[in-house]
Protein backbone atom coordinates (compact mmCIF):
# COMPACT_ATOMS: atom_id res chain seq x y z
CA UNK A 1 0.00 0.00 0.00
CA UNK A 2 1.34 3.34 -1.05
CA UNK A 3 2.18 5.71 2.24
CA UNK A 4 1.52 8.84 -0.25
CA UNK A 5 -0.38 11.27 0.74
CA UNK A 6 -3.43 11.96 -1.51
CA UNK A 7 -3.87 16.20 -2.46
CA UNK A 8 -7.15 17.34 -4.28
CA UNK A 9 -6.15 20.83 -6.72
CA UNK A 10 -8.79 23.06 -7.48
CA UNK A 11 -6.81 24.80 -10.00
CA UNK A 12 -7.30 26.35 -14.00
CA UNK A 13 -4.96 29.05 -13.99
CA UNK A 14 -1.87 28.00 -16.37
CA UNK A 15 0.83 29.61 -14.25
CA UNK A 16 -0.58 28.16 -10.78
CA UNK A 17 -0.60 24.36 -12.56
CA UNK A 18 2.50 24.65 -14.35
CA UNK A 19 3.78 25.68 -10.48
CA UNK A 20 1.45 22.91 -8.66
CA UNK A 21 2.50 20.13 -11.53
CA UNK A 22 5.84 20.65 -11.01
CA UNK A 23 6.41 20.47 -7.61
CA UNK A 24 4.10 17.29 -7.05
CA UNK A 25 5.98 15.61 -10.09
CA UNK A 26 9.11 15.49 -7.54
CA UNK A 27 7.02 13.92 -4.28
CA UNK A 28 7.40 11.00 -2.34
CA UNK A 29 4.97 12.08 0.16
CA UNK A 30 2.18 14.04 -1.35
CA UNK A 31 0.43 13.02 -4.98
CA UNK A 32 -2.00 14.83 -6.43
CA UNK A 33 -5.37 15.14 -8.58
CA UNK A 34 -6.33 17.67 -10.52
CA UNK A 35 -9.40 19.75 -11.26
CA UNK A 36 -10.39 22.37 -13.10
CA UNK A 37 -14.63 22.29 -12.38
CA UNK A 38 -16.17 22.82 -8.83
CA UNK A 39 -18.52 20.40 -9.41
CA UNK A 40 -15.39 17.49 -10.02
CA UNK A 41 -13.94 18.31 -7.50
CA UNK A 42 -16.54 18.36 -4.78
CA UNK A 43 -17.63 14.79 -6.34
CA UNK A 44 -13.87 13.41 -5.69
CA UNK A 45 -13.71 14.76 -2.62
CA UNK A 46 -16.76 13.62 -1.44
CA UNK A 47 -16.18 10.01 -2.49
CA UNK A 48 -12.10 9.92 -2.01
CA UNK A 49 -11.48 12.13 1.07
CA UNK A 50 -8.01 13.39 0.53
CA UNK A 51 -5.26 14.68 3.18
CA UNK A 52 -5.65 18.25 2.19
CA UNK A 53 -7.21 20.44 -0.48
CA UNK A 54 -5.10 23.02 -2.54
CA UNK A 55 -7.46 25.90 -4.25
CA UNK A 56 -6.55 28.64 -6.28
CA UNK A 57 -7.85 31.99 -4.57
CA UNK A 58 -10.56 32.59 -7.79
CA UNK A 59 -11.95 29.52 -7.44
CA UNK A 60 -11.89 28.85 -3.86
CA UNK A 61 -14.86 31.01 -2.26
CA UNK A 62 -17.22 28.54 -4.32
CA UNK A 63 -16.19 25.36 -2.55
CA UNK A 64 -15.46 26.72 0.89
CA UNK A 65 -18.16 26.05 2.46
CA UNK A 66 -17.43 21.92 1.54
CA UNK A 67 -13.61 22.25 2.17
CA UNK A 68 -13.53 23.43 6.16
CA UNK A 69 -13.40 19.44 7.54
CA UNK A 70 -9.58 19.35 5.36
CA UNK A 71 -6.64 20.85 6.23
CA UNK A 72 -6.86 23.84 3.16
CA UNK A 73 -4.11 26.02 0.77
CA UNK A 74 -4.80 28.62 -1.15
CA UNK A 75 -2.76 29.94 -4.15
CA UNK A 76 -3.22 33.67 -4.35
CA UNK A 77 -2.47 35.44 -8.30
CA UNK A 78 -3.11 38.79 -8.79
CA UNK A 79 -3.76 41.10 -5.85
CA UNK A 80 -1.99 40.02 -3.35
CA UNK A 81 -3.80 42.23 -0.93
CA UNK A 82 -7.07 41.29 -1.52
CA UNK A 83 -6.04 37.51 -2.27
CA UNK A 84 -5.27 37.43 1.37
CA UNK A 85 -8.32 39.15 2.28
CA UNK A 86 -10.19 36.64 0.46
CA UNK A 87 -8.99 33.42 1.28
CA UNK A 88 -8.96 34.61 5.46
CA UNK A 89 -12.74 35.85 4.58
CA UNK A 90 -13.15 31.52 3.43
CA UNK A 91 -11.25 30.72 6.88
CA UNK A 92 -8.39 29.40 4.81
CA UNK A 93 -5.10 30.85 6.83
CA UNK A 94 -2.26 28.91 4.89
CA UNK A 95 -1.58 30.40 1.19
CA UNK A 96 0.93 31.08 -0.59
CA UNK A 97 2.15 34.28 -2.59
CA UNK A 98 4.13 34.71 -5.83
CA UNK A 99 6.50 34.44 -6.66
CA UNK A 100 5.90 30.41 -5.72
CA UNK A 101 8.26 29.05 -4.23
CA UNK A 102 8.45 24.99 -3.73
CA UNK A 103 9.42 25.24 0.13
CA UNK A 104 6.81 27.82 0.67
CA UNK A 105 4.00 25.36 -0.62
CA UNK A 106 5.80 22.17 1.12
CA UNK A 107 6.25 23.91 4.56
CA UNK A 108 2.07 25.05 4.07
CA UNK A 109 1.25 21.68 3.10
CA UNK A 110 2.68 19.62 5.89
CA UNK A 111 1.75 22.72 8.97
CA UNK A 112 -2.13 22.23 7.54
CA UNK A 113 -1.71 18.52 7.66
CA UNK A 114 0.21 18.50 10.92
CA UNK A 115 -1.89 20.81 12.92
CA UNK A 116 -5.01 18.56 11.86
CA UNK A 117 -4.03 15.61 12.56
CA UNK A 118 -2.63 16.69 16.27
CA UNK A 119 -5.83 18.52 16.48
CA UNK A 120 -7.44 14.75 15.83
CA UNK A 121 -5.48 13.25 18.32
CA UNK A 122 -6.08 15.70 20.92
CA UNK A 123 -9.41 15.35 20.56
CA UNK A 124 -9.52 12.06 20.73
CA UNK A 125 -7.04 12.02 23.70
CA UNK A 126 -9.68 14.03 25.43
CA UNK A 127 -12.84 11.40 24.52
CA UNK A 128 -10.54 9.09 26.00
CA UNK A 129 -9.70 10.63 28.95
CA UNK A 130 -13.58 11.79 29.46
CA UNK A 131 -14.26 7.99 29.38
CA UNK A 132 -11.64 6.99 31.66
CA UNK A 133 -13.29 10.01 34.16
CA UNK A 134 -16.45 8.68 33.89
CA UNK A 135 -15.62 4.79 34.19
CA UNK A 136 -14.34 6.19 37.40
CA UNK A 137 -17.58 8.13 38.51
CA UNK A 138 -19.19 4.82 38.10
CA UNK A 139 -16.95 2.91 39.62
CA UNK A 140 -17.65 4.67 42.86
CA UNK A 141 -20.82 5.20 42.13
CA UNK A 142 -22.65 1.59 41.21
CA UNK A 143 -23.14 -1.05 43.51
CA UNK A 144 -23.51 -4.15 41.32
CA UNK A 145 -20.50 -5.31 39.90
CA UNK A 146 -22.10 -7.58 37.01
CA UNK A 147 -24.07 -4.40 35.92
CA UNK A 148 -20.95 -2.47 36.34
CA UNK A 149 -18.77 -4.88 34.25
CA UNK A 150 -21.36 -4.56 31.93
CA UNK A 151 -20.93 -0.77 31.69
CA UNK A 152 -17.38 -0.98 30.82
CA UNK A 153 -17.22 -3.63 28.13
CA UNK A 154 -20.43 -1.32 27.05
CA UNK A 155 -18.05 1.65 26.69
CA UNK A 156 -15.52 0.36 25.51
CA UNK A 157 -17.15 -0.79 22.91
CA UNK A 158 -18.78 2.77 22.16
CA UNK A 159 -14.86 3.65 22.12
CA UNK A 160 -12.93 1.23 19.87
CA UNK A 161 -14.67 -0.13 17.03
CA UNK A 162 -14.63 -4.24 18.19
CA UNK A 163 -16.54 -7.04 17.04
CA UNK A 164 -16.79 -8.48 20.61
CA UNK A 165 -15.55 -6.96 23.62
CA UNK A 166 -15.80 -9.03 27.32
CA UNK A 167 -14.40 -9.18 30.71
CA UNK A 168 -12.74 -12.88 31.72
CA UNK A 169 -12.64 -13.67 34.84
CA UNK A 170 -10.16 -16.80 35.28
CA UNK A 171 -10.45 -19.08 38.36
CA UNK A 172 -7.20 -20.37 39.33
CA UNK A 173 -8.43 -23.07 41.42
CA UNK A 174 -10.56 -24.80 38.86
CA UNK A 175 -8.77 -23.96 36.06
CA UNK A 176 -11.22 -22.51 34.30
CA UNK A 177 -12.45 -18.74 33.00
CA UNK A 178 -16.15 -17.12 32.83
CA UNK A 179 -17.33 -14.44 31.12
CA UNK A 180 -18.13 -12.30 33.46
CA UNK A 181 -19.75 -9.12 31.51
CA UNK A 182 -20.10 -9.31 27.36
CA UNK A 183 -21.11 -5.96 25.46
CA UNK A 184 -23.11 -8.07 22.92
CA UNK A 185 -25.45 -8.75 26.29
CA UNK A 186 -25.97 -7.70 29.33
CA UNK A 187 -27.24 -11.33 30.33
CA UNK A 188 -24.27 -13.25 28.45
CA UNK A 189 -22.37 -14.05 31.82
CA UNK A 190 -21.44 -16.99 33.79
CA UNK A 191 -20.37 -18.40 30.60
CA UNK A 192 -17.84 -21.22 31.11
CA UNK A 193 -14.86 -21.00 28.67
CA UNK A 194 -12.38 -23.65 28.04
CA UNK A 195 -9.22 -22.60 28.23
CA UNK A 196 -7.96 -25.03 25.72
CA UNK A 197 -9.74 -22.85 23.01
CA UNK A 198 -8.28 -19.79 23.59
CA UNK A 199 -4.38 -19.88 23.57
CA UNK A 200 -4.38 -16.19 23.55
CA UNK A 201 -5.70 -15.90 27.00
CA UNK A 202 -3.55 -18.41 28.26
CA UNK A 203 -0.83 -16.26 26.70
CA UNK A 204 -2.01 -13.42 28.56
CA UNK A 205 -2.49 -15.05 31.95
CA UNK A 206 0.41 -16.97 32.09
CA UNK A 207 3.00 -13.88 30.78
CA UNK A 208 0.81 -11.69 32.71
CA UNK A 209 1.28 -9.19 29.89
CA UNK A 210 -1.18 -7.85 26.92
CA UNK A 211 -1.02 -10.22 24.14
CA UNK A 212 -1.73 -8.48 20.60
CA UNK A 213 -2.57 -10.74 17.68
CA UNK A 214 -2.67 -8.23 15.15
CA UNK A 215 -3.54 -11.37 12.46
CA UNK A 216 -5.06 -14.13 13.54
CA UNK A 217 -4.30 -15.88 10.06
CA UNK A 218 -0.51 -15.45 10.77
CA UNK A 219 -0.08 -15.36 14.26
CA UNK A 220 1.83 -18.70 15.33
CA UNK A 221 -0.12 -18.73 18.59
CA UNK A 222 -3.36 -18.94 17.08
CA UNK A 223 -2.38 -21.72 14.65
CA UNK A 224 -4.30 -24.49 16.89
CA UNK A 225 -7.27 -22.76 16.79
CA UNK A 226 -7.22 -20.80 13.63
CA UNK A 227 -10.09 -22.59 11.90
CA UNK A 228 -12.34 -22.22 14.41
CA UNK A 229 -11.95 -18.75 14.71
CA UNK A 230 -11.72 -17.30 11.26
CA UNK A 231 -15.06 -17.99 10.43
CA UNK A 232 -16.66 -15.65 12.79
CA UNK A 233 -14.95 -12.44 10.91
CA UNK A 234 -12.22 -12.31 13.53
CA UNK A 235 -8.78 -10.80 12.76
CA UNK A 236 -6.97 -9.41 15.72
CA UNK A 237 -7.24 -9.77 19.22
CA UNK A 238 -6.16 -7.56 22.43
CA UNK A 239 -6.03 -9.45 25.73
CA UNK A 240 -5.07 -7.27 29.02
CA UNK A 241 -4.57 -9.07 32.03
CA UNK A 242 -6.27 -7.23 35.17
CA UNK A 243 -4.44 -7.88 38.38
CA UNK A 244 -5.33 -7.73 41.64
CA UNK A 245 -2.49 -7.25 43.96
CA UNK A 246 0.18 -8.88 41.74
CA UNK A 247 -2.24 -11.30 40.46
CA UNK A 248 -3.99 -12.24 37.29
CA UNK A 249 -8.00 -12.17 38.33
CA UNK A 250 -9.03 -11.98 34.95
CA UNK A 251 -8.55 -10.13 31.13
CA UNK A 252 -10.48 -7.93 29.01
CA UNK A 253 -10.67 -9.78 26.19
CA UNK A 254 -11.26 -7.43 22.73
CA UNK A 255 -11.90 -9.18 18.94
CA UNK A 256 -12.06 -7.18 15.86
CA UNK A 257 -12.28 -8.14 12.47
CA UNK A 258 -9.74 -5.41 11.65
CA UNK A 259 -6.23 -6.05 10.48
CA UNK A 260 -5.10 -2.84 8.63
CA UNK A 261 -4.46 -1.05 11.78
CA UNK A 262 -4.98 -4.03 14.89
CA UNK A 263 -4.87 -2.43 18.23
CA UNK A 264 -3.07 1.00 17.99
CA UNK A 265 -0.64 1.50 20.97
CA UNK A 266 -2.69 4.30 21.95
CA UNK A 267 -5.95 1.98 22.07
CA UNK A 268 -3.85 -0.36 24.25
CA UNK A 269 -2.78 2.22 26.64
CA UNK A 270 -5.91 3.35 26.94
CA UNK A 271 -7.45 0.30 27.44
CA UNK A 272 -4.50 -0.43 29.98
CA UNK A 273 -6.71 1.89 32.20
CA UNK A 274 -9.72 0.48 32.25
CA UNK A 275 -8.37 -2.71 33.08
CA UNK A 276 -6.57 -1.31 35.76
CA UNK A 277 -10.19 0.03 36.57
CA UNK A 278 -12.18 -3.00 36.43
CA UNK A 279 -9.52 -5.10 38.89
CA UNK A 280 -11.53 -3.99 42.11
CA UNK A 281 -14.81 -4.07 40.68
CA UNK A 282 -14.14 -7.52 39.28
CA UNK A 283 -12.38 -8.98 42.55
CA UNK A 284 -15.65 -7.66 43.98
CA UNK A 285 -18.04 -9.67 41.59
CA UNK A 286 -15.67 -12.39 42.03
CA UNK A 287 -16.11 -12.48 46.04
CA UNK A 288 -19.37 -12.27 45.68
CA UNK A 289 -19.87 -15.19 43.65
CA UNK A 290 -17.38 -17.22 45.07
CA UNK A 291 -19.69 -16.73 48.44
CA UNK A 292 -22.91 -17.35 46.10
CA UNK A 293 -21.25 -20.37 44.87
CA UNK A 294 -20.33 -21.79 48.23
CA UNK A 295 -23.48 -20.42 49.67
CA UNK A 296 -25.48 -22.85 46.66
CA UNK A 297 -23.27 -25.80 47.57
CA UNK A 298 -23.65 -26.06 51.72
CA UNK A 299 -27.69 -25.67 50.83
CA UNK A 300 -26.97 -28.12 48.50
CA UNK A 301 -24.89 -30.31 50.49
CA UNK A 302 -27.29 -30.08 53.35
CA UNK A 303 -30.39 -31.50 51.78
CA UNK A 304 -28.51 -34.12 49.64
CA UNK A 305 -27.84 -37.80 50.83
CA UNK A 306 -24.32 -38.16 50.43
CA UNK A 307 -23.91 -41.53 49.52
CA UNK A 308 -26.43 -42.00 46.57
CA UNK A 309 -26.94 -38.05 45.88
CA UNK A 310 -30.71 -37.77 45.94
CA UNK A 311 -32.29 -35.53 48.67
CA UNK A 312 -31.82 -37.09 52.32
CA UNK A 313 -34.38 -37.50 54.55
CA UNK A 314 -33.89 -33.87 56.55
CA UNK A 315 -35.09 -32.26 53.12
CA UNK A 316 -37.81 -34.87 52.54
CA UNK A 317 -39.30 -33.73 56.19
CA UNK A 318 -39.39 -30.29 55.30
CA UNK A 319 -41.32 -31.16 51.85
CA UNK A 320 -43.90 -33.70 53.61
CA UNK A 321 -45.05 -30.88 56.07
CA UNK A 322 -45.15 -28.62 53.16
CA UNK A 323 -46.90 -30.68 50.88
CA UNK A 324 -49.31 -32.62 53.98
CA UNK A 325 -50.63 -29.20 54.94
CA UNK A 326 -51.34 -28.12 51.55
CA UNK A 327 -53.22 -31.25 50.99
CA UNK A 328 -55.27 -30.60 54.44
CA UNK A 329 -55.92 -27.14 53.72
CA UNK A 330 -56.97 -27.01 49.86
CA UNK A 331 -58.71 -30.75 50.32
CA UNK A 332 -55.62 -32.73 47.66
CA UNK A 333 -55.44 -35.96 47.81
CA UNK A 334 -51.42 -36.78 48.67
CA UNK A 335 -49.32 -40.38 48.79
CA UNK A 336 -46.43 -41.60 50.44
CA UNK A 337 -44.23 -44.39 49.57
CA UNK A 338 -42.05 -46.54 51.38
CA UNK A 339 -39.24 -48.30 49.23
CA UNK A 340 -37.28 -51.19 51.19
CA UNK A 341 -34.73 -53.26 48.65
CA UNK A 342 -35.63 -57.04 49.01
CA UNK A 343 -32.07 -59.69 50.88
CA UNK A 344 -29.98 -56.67 50.44
CA UNK A 345 -27.89 -57.87 53.11
CA UNK A 346 -27.11 -61.07 51.18
CA UNK A 347 -26.09 -57.86 48.14
CA UNK A 348 -22.77 -57.05 51.13
CA UNK A 349 -22.62 -60.61 52.19
CA UNK A 350 -21.95 -61.87 48.40
CA UNK A 351 -19.91 -58.69 46.69
CA UNK A 352 -18.71 -57.05 49.64
CA UNK A 353 -20.09 -53.36 51.05
CA UNK A 354 -18.35 -51.28 48.51
CA UNK A 355 -20.62 -52.97 45.70
CA UNK A 356 -23.27 -52.80 47.79
CA UNK A 357 -22.88 -48.98 47.76
CA UNK A 358 -22.42 -48.76 44.10
CA UNK A 359 -25.57 -50.60 44.23
CA UNK A 360 -27.41 -48.67 46.17
CA UNK A 361 -26.50 -45.43 44.15
CA UNK A 362 -27.25 -46.95 40.79
CA UNK A 363 -31.14 -48.07 42.55
CA UNK A 364 -31.42 -44.04 43.60
CA UNK A 365 -30.41 -42.77 40.43
CA UNK A 366 -33.20 -45.82 38.68
CA UNK A 367 -35.84 -44.40 41.26
CA UNK A 368 -34.83 -40.72 40.25
CA UNK A 369 -35.01 -41.21 36.83
CA UNK A 370 -38.62 -42.74 37.05
CA UNK A 371 -40.37 -40.65 39.48
CA UNK A 372 -41.81 -37.09 38.30
CA UNK A 373 -40.40 -33.76 39.00
CA UNK A 374 -42.77 -32.62 41.46
CA UNK A 375 -42.85 -35.75 43.43
CA UNK A 376 -39.96 -35.92 46.77
CA UNK A 377 -37.68 -38.69 46.77
CA UNK A 378 -35.33 -38.75 48.96
CA UNK A 379 -33.26 -42.05 50.91
CA UNK A 380 -35.06 -42.55 53.97
CA UNK A 381 -32.04 -44.49 55.54
CA UNK A 382 -29.60 -47.95 54.65
CA UNK A 383 -31.38 -49.36 51.73
CA UNK A 384 -34.66 -47.79 52.39
CA UNK A 385 -36.21 -44.81 49.99
CA UNK A 386 -39.29 -42.70 50.66
CA UNK A 387 -41.12 -40.96 47.95
CA UNK A 388 -44.12 -38.30 48.24
CA UNK A 389 -46.66 -37.81 45.30
CA UNK A 390 -48.51 -34.60 45.48
CA UNK A 391 -51.49 -34.37 44.70
CA UNK A 392 -52.33 -38.58 43.77
CA UNK A 393 -54.91 -40.38 44.90
CA UNK A 394 -54.84 -44.57 45.53
CA UNK A 395 -55.03 -46.02 42.04
CA UNK A 396 -52.59 -43.19 40.92
CA UNK A 397 -50.38 -44.62 43.94
CA UNK A 398 -50.89 -47.99 43.12
CA UNK A 399 -50.45 -47.75 39.70
CA UNK A 400 -46.86 -45.57 40.30
CA UNK A 401 -45.52 -47.95 43.10
CA UNK A 402 -46.37 -51.05 40.05
CA UNK A 403 -44.21 -49.12 37.75
CA UNK A 404 -40.96 -48.66 39.69
CA UNK A 405 -40.99 -52.14 40.81
CA UNK A 406 -41.42 -53.45 37.89
CA UNK A 407 -38.44 -51.38 36.73
CA UNK A 408 -36.54 -52.21 39.25
CA UNK A 409 -37.07 -56.20 39.15
CA UNK A 410 -35.96 -56.08 35.25
CA UNK A 411 -33.27 -53.86 35.55
CA UNK A 412 -29.46 -55.58 35.18
CA UNK A 413 -27.23 -53.91 37.88
CA UNK A 414 -24.28 -52.84 36.77
CA UNK A 415 -22.31 -53.41 40.15
CA UNK A 416 -23.36 -57.05 39.85
CA UNK A 417 -21.69 -60.30 38.51
CA UNK A 418 -23.64 -60.97 35.09
CA UNK A 419 -25.68 -58.21 35.73
CA UNK A 420 -27.88 -59.62 38.08
CA UNK A 421 -31.36 -58.01 39.31
CA UNK A 422 -32.93 -56.86 42.69
CA UNK A 423 -36.45 -56.56 43.74
CA UNK A 424 -37.92 -54.30 45.65
CA UNK A 425 -40.62 -54.07 48.26
CA UNK A 426 -43.27 -51.25 48.10
CA UNK A 427 -45.60 -49.78 51.26
CA UNK A 428 -48.00 -47.20 50.56
CA UNK A 429 -50.09 -44.71 52.69
CA UNK A 430 -52.88 -42.13 51.05
CA UNK A 431 -54.37 -39.30 53.04
CA UNK A 432 -57.01 -38.51 53.15
CA UNK A 433 -57.79 -41.47 55.33
CA UNK A 434 -59.58 -41.66 58.46
CA UNK A 435 -56.66 -42.80 60.74
CA UNK A 436 -54.24 -39.95 59.22
CA UNK A 437 -54.00 -37.14 61.12
CA UNK A 438 -50.17 -35.77 60.76
CA UNK A 439 -47.41 -36.22 58.15
CA UNK A 440 -45.92 -38.24 60.51
CA UNK A 441 -49.09 -40.52 60.52
CA UNK A 442 -48.30 -40.73 56.31
CA UNK A 443 -44.96 -42.02 56.97
CA UNK A 444 -45.41 -44.67 59.59
CA UNK A 445 -48.47 -46.06 57.80
CA UNK A 446 -45.92 -46.54 54.69
CA UNK A 447 -43.85 -47.95 56.77
CA UNK A 448 -46.49 -50.37 57.73
CA UNK A 449 -47.93 -50.89 54.71
CA UNK A 450 -44.18 -52.20 53.43
CA UNK A 451 -43.85 -54.46 56.58
CA UNK A 452 -46.64 -55.99 55.06
CA UNK A 453 -45.22 -56.17 51.67
CA UNK A 454 -42.15 -58.00 53.04
CA UNK A 455 -44.49 -60.11 55.20
CA UNK A 456 -46.31 -61.58 51.92
CA UNK A 457 -43.35 -62.47 50.27
CA UNK A 458 -41.54 -59.28 49.23
CA UNK A 459 -41.00 -57.70 45.28
CA UNK A 460 -44.52 -56.42 45.50
CA UNK A 461 -46.52 -53.64 46.62
CA UNK A 462 -49.13 -53.22 49.34
CA UNK A 463 -51.24 -50.68 50.72
CA UNK A 464 -52.39 -49.59 54.22
CA UNK A 465 -56.21 -49.60 54.17
CA UNK A 466 -57.00 -50.85 57.66
P1 LIG B 1 -35.34 -57.52 53.57
O1 LIG B 1 -35.34 -56.06 53.52
O2 LIG B 1 -35.84 -58.14 52.33
O3 LIG B 1 -36.02 -58.04 54.75
O4 LIG B 1 -33.84 -57.97 53.63
P2 LIG B 1 -32.60 -57.10 53.88
O5 LIG B 1 -31.41 -57.94 53.74
O6 LIG B 1 -32.64 -55.96 53.00
O7 LIG B 1 -32.79 -56.71 55.38
P3 LIG B 1 -32.45 -55.46 56.23
O8 LIG B 1 -33.28 -54.31 55.85
O9 LIG B 1 -32.53 -55.89 57.66
O10 LIG B 1 -30.93 -55.14 55.93
C1 LIG B 1 -30.53 -54.04 55.19
C2 LIG B 1 -29.07 -54.14 54.95
O11 LIG B 1 -28.63 -53.06 54.15
C3 LIG B 1 -28.27 -54.05 56.24
C4 LIG B 1 -27.07 -53.24 55.88
O12 LIG B 1 -25.88 -53.98 55.91
C5 LIG B 1 -27.30 -52.80 54.47
N1 LIG B 1 -27.02 -51.38 54.34
C6 LIG B 1 -27.67 -50.37 54.91
N2 LIG B 1 -27.10 -49.19 54.54
C7 LIG B 1 -26.09 -49.50 53.69
C8 LIG B 1 -25.13 -48.73 52.98
O13 LIG B 1 -25.10 -47.49 53.03
N3 LIG B 1 -24.24 -49.39 52.19
C9 LIG B 1 -24.25 -50.76 52.11
N4 LIG B 1 -23.36 -51.34 51.33
N5 LIG B 1 -25.12 -51.48 52.78
C10 LIG B 1 -26.04 -50.90 53.58
MG1 LIG C 1 -34.29 -52.34 55.44
MG1 LIG D 1 -34.18 -54.65 52.86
Amino acid sequence: MSEQKEIAVLAKNRTVLKFLETYFAGRKLFRADYFKTEDSFLKHIKARPPAAVISEISLLQSVSDRITRFPSVAIIDGDVKKGIEKAVGCSVRNYVLRPYLEIDLENRLESVILERDTFARMENEMKELEAVVELTQLISGTLDSKELLFKIVKKIAELIPVTRCSIIRVDWLHRSAFVVASFEDPLFTGIRLSLKKYPEIVEALTSKKPVVIRNVETDPLMKRVRDIIMPLGIRSILVLPIFYRDKVIGTLFLRTSRTDHSFSSNEVKLLHSLANASANTLYNAFLFEQIEDEKTRLEKLAITDYLTGIYNIRYFYNRIIEEFSRSQRYGLPISCLMFDIDFFKKINDVYGHKTGDHVLKEFAQLLKRHTRKSDVLARYGGEEFILLLPQTAREGAISEAERIRECIRIHKFKGLKNRKGLTVSVGISVFPHPKIKTHDELISFADNALFTAKNRGRNQVALYEE
